[in-house]
């Protein structure tokens, strides 16, 4: 699909969190068939091999969040455009991911986002910081919230409006005052 290429549409040197040499960042426009149009930044600094990504909408669309209530299994596989402002939600799971100074943003679908918890969950159970019962009760929930076996609320919090879920489901709500700020 030619028409689908990315273009290039900006190059911009930024300081390597990591190691403080500059290096490139490269953007490019992404026509998305179902949601608009896409920004994509990407770079690596050439000294230390940090890597740098981002994604965003090229409309930006003010603070809003996208909650998306998880019925059955296809509802796993709705698009998440993540920019690294954004914030991801599941209450039922107990999940909650806050994006730090060094975020990055990503393209990935709400099943991708719960293959990520269950990576970090297992990581967190080698560490032996949980005890081993909770470890396989968190495991087991998430790996049935991932199947449609459980219900969950999938929330998006972006502050900027540069995120969003592509799915029927989808439903966009103005942020509550503590959200805007971050806070919980
Ligand atoms: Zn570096």
């Amino acid at each position: 699909m030619p028409e689908n290429k990315p273009r290039k549409i900006l190059e911009y040197t930024v300081e390597c969190p990591i190691c403080r040499h500059n290096f490139k960042i490269e953007e490019f426009l992404y026509d998305m068939p179902l949601d608009g149009k896409v920004i994509i930044s990407t770079g690596k600094c050439g000294n230390c091999g940090y890597r740098w990504n981002d994604v965003r909408l090229a409309e930006i669309n003010g603070p809003r969040k996208i909650v998306v209530d998880v019925r059955d299994p296809n509802d796993v596989n709705a698009l998440v455009i993540r920019s690294s402002t954004a914030s991801i939600v599941i209450p039922e799971l107990g999940v909650e991911i806050t994006p730090g100074p060094a975020s990055l943003g990503y393209i990935t679908t709400i099943e991708g986002v719960l293959l990520d918890v269950l990576d970090k969950i297992i990581f967190l159970c080698q560490e032996g910081e949980t005890p081993p019962e909770t470890c396989v009760k968190k495991k087991k929930m998430v790996e049935k919230a991932r199947n449609g076996e459980i219900p969950f609320t999938f929330i998006l919090i972006d502050p900027e409006g540069a995120s969003t879920i592509v799915s029927d489901k989808a439903r966009i709500l103005p942020l509550e005052k503590k959200e805007k700020r971050g806070e919980k």
